[in-house]
């Protein structure tokens, strides 16, 4: 993976930055691009955040986000094709299995129905019922769908939300945007990692303490204080609503009530070496298990031309398992229990991933739960006239994405430009 370039943080700015995942880097490429100066404050000693390509077995693997979602405005596309990065399709509907066995023509057709009603009643509910619960579409499902609700439940709630129907919002989820899927040869987090190349970074730089009482902003971080015009503030929702980052004077109310009403979603992936197993000819195929969604795993086969697989947990299974360690056993173990020992003596755990558990992240994404999807807008509101706050949470229409949090970073940029421009007239900071 390239690296941003490793700089001290300079004393002053026309905005800082805090946090330097996709996000961030967005904001700073935009307001460069306008000819302001830039600082990126991150904690952590690389850039990408929540997005991080590593090596696994020769392979490049995606230790956090992978899918490119809702390609058709997901601006990572087109960066990735102006870098002469190849796209390939992912998978867009599951393959069902049964048991040990694939599903008949009957019941993947059943599946395959349901999959869609369940997604279209939820549209419905979320357009007119700001207080529903996405679970309630579960009543509308044809009786052949049915008889595969727990699986339904469980592929649009904690496979794809991380958190389970019941405690998502339909407003929410109807407003997520669902179209096709891409995958980046190389890596998302490569990807995002290279939008970073040459930007003014300084890493393993933690901001503590927002000083926004006087016209300027003053940042204390662990290698002394920044001074700027204007803040973009990008580090996850929970980092923020726990108070990591003292903010003088407080946030107004209103702001954090918008940041306790989103509650963090759980998602991990546990990263399998797995040759030799029943889904071996499954080539870039998510897999979607007949079971109990409390206790149930999705699977991404053979992803990237490769041998290895995602075996990938949400909701409150994850934290219920409590480590990683917990959870690749948890994978290994319901895959014994499914297609027998044997078929699991091939199988290696490469990696198990920890975004929860991780400080800096805290959570895999944010979902509003119901009444709340408004929080999303609140957040957007400037503060005081020189604080923003932008990442994945802030997007009404891409949350829990990469392309959601781009394009926020992109927002909050040109909201700061316009701040900083208005900003009484002076000698230009940094
Ligand atoms: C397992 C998993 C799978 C996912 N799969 C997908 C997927 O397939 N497709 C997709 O689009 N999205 C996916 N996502 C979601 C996606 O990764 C996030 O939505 C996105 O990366 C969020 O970007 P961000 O810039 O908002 O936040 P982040 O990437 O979290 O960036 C925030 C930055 O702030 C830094 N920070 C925190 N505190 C401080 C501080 N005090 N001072 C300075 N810096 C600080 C952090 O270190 C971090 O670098 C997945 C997430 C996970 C965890």
């Amino acid at each position: 993976m390239r690296r941003a370039r490793v700089a001290p943080p300079p004393r002053a700015a026309d905005v800082a930055i805090l946090g330097a995942g996709a996000a961030g880097i967005a904001a700073a490429r935009r307001l460069l691009a306008t000819g302001l100066s830039v600082v990126l404050i991150e904690a952590r000693e690389r850039v990408g955040g929540r997005a991080l390509t590593a090596r696994l077995a020769g392979q490049a693997v995606d230790i956090g986000a992978h899918w490119l979602h809702a390609a058709q405005e997901n601006g990572l596309v087109e960066e990735a094709r102006r870098l002469g990065l190849p796209l390939f399709d992912a998978p867009q509907e599951p393959r069902l299995v049964v048991g040990a066995r694939e599903a008949d023509a009957a019941e993947t057709r059943a599946f395959h129905a349901g999959w869609s009603q369940l997604a279209e009643a939820i549209q419905e509910i979320g357009a007119k019922d700001d207080l529903a619960p996405a679970s309630a579409a579960l009543e509308r499902l044809s009786p052949e769908a049915a008889a595969f609700a727990g699986t339904l439940a469980f592929a649009h709630g904690p496979f794809a939300c991380g958190a389970t129907l019941d405690s998502v919002g339909a407003a929410d989820f109807a407003a997520a945007r669902d179209d096709l899927d891409l995958f980046v040869a190389g890596g998302y987090g490569a990807l995002v990692a290279r939008l970073a190349d040459g930007l003014p970074v300084a890493l393993a730089t933690r901001a503590t303490r927002v000083d926004w009482s006087g016209r300027e902003v003053r940042i204390e971080t662990n290698r002394g204080d920044v001074h700027a015009r204007a803040l973009v503030v990008t580090v996850p929702v929970p980092v923020l609503a726990r108070g990591d980052i003292v903010f003088d004077p407080p946030l107004p109310a209103g702001t954090r009530d918008a940041l306790h009403a989103l509650r963090p979603a759980s998602y991990e992936h546990v990263i399998l070496a797995w040759p030799g197993g029943p889904l071996r000819e499954a080539a870039n195929t998510t897999i979607a298990f007949d079971g109990d969604p409390a206790d149930n795993l999705g699977l991404l086969a053979n992803f990237d031309g490769g041998v290895l697989h995602y075996a990938d947990l949400g909701g409150p299974l994850v934290g219920r398992l409590g480590s990683p360690a917990a959870r690749a056993d948890f994978v290994r173990e319901s895959l014994a229990a499914r297609f027998g020992r044997e078929a699991v003596a091939g199988l290696r755990v490469l990696h198990a991933s920890r975004w929860g558990e991780d400080p800096l992240s805290a959570c895999a994404w944010m979902v509003a739960p119901p009444g709340a999807h408004g929080a999303r807008a609140v957040l957007r509101e400037p503060v005081g006239g020189r604080v923003l706050i932008a990442g994945e949470a802030t997007s009404s229409t891409l949350w829990g994405t990469i392309g959601g949090a781009y394009a926020e970073g992109e927002r909050a940029a040109r909201d700061a430009a316009t701040l900083v421009g208005g900003i009484a007239a002076g000698a230009r900071i940094g």
